[in-house]
């Protein structure tokens, strides 16, 4: 949902689950995004399944990238996040330790247009300060956004899905045998 006079910026989020059930996870997920006042769900990228990145032994992730438009603020649409994240029973004992949900808001606005908002703020850091690495965000981005660009930590604005070729965790991930989220 939006409301029709909302000045909508276009955002990324990324959605990861490996506890418990995942797929409903990301589901439940975006339909409780859609409903937020000021975020509209635009277009869902396929599912990908990826052995976790750091913390102990634990189970592969559930990883997908939406696309959504917005009249919240960054920090607004980050606070949205974290409600949705408890919505879903979020639970963690350690840092990249393993989670039933986690939303990450990889970038706001677009490069393109030069609406797009960069931040060092520890609490929200913008463009994700470890995106760019990341196949299990990289590859379902540009699945969903060919043209996709994202600007590095080092300022560097880059395709996507050349990001993606050259992420070091590429060969962790593959589709996952789930049906398209929307
Ligand atoms: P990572 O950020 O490496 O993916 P994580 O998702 O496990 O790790 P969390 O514990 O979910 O990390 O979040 C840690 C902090 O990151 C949160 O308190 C949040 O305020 C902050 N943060 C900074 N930038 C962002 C962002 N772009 N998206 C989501 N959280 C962010
Ligand atoms: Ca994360
Ligand atoms: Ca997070």
């Amino acid at each position: 949902m939006i409301p029709a006079d909302a000045p909508a910026t276009v955002a990324v989020v990324a959605l990861g689950a490996n506890l418990g059930e995942r797929e409903a996870a990301l589901r439940g997920a975006l339909d409780a995004l859609d409903v937020v006042d000021g975020v509209a769900v635009d277009a869902v990228s396929p599912v990908a399944t990826t052995r976790p990145v750091g913390g102990s032994d634990q189970p592969d992730y559930l990883n997908a990238v939406a696309l959504v438009r917005t009249g919240l603020a960054p920090d607004e649409l980050l606070a949205v996040l974290n409600r949705v994240e408890a919505q879903f029973g979020r639970v963690r004992l350690e840092r990249w330790g393993p989670r039933t949900l986690d939303l990450d808001l990889i970038s706001y606005g677009v490069v393109q247009t030069g609406t797009e908002v960069v931040s060092d703020d520890p609490r929200l850091t913008l463009p994700h300060p470890r995106a760019h690495e990341r196949a299990f965000v990289l590859v379902p981005w540009s699945q969903v956004q060919p043209d996709a660009l994202l600007r590095t930590p080092g300022g560097a604005v880059r395709l996507v899905r050349e990001l993606a070729e050259a992420a070091p965790d590429r060969a962790d991930l593959e589709p996952a045998d789930v049906g398209p989220l929307r």
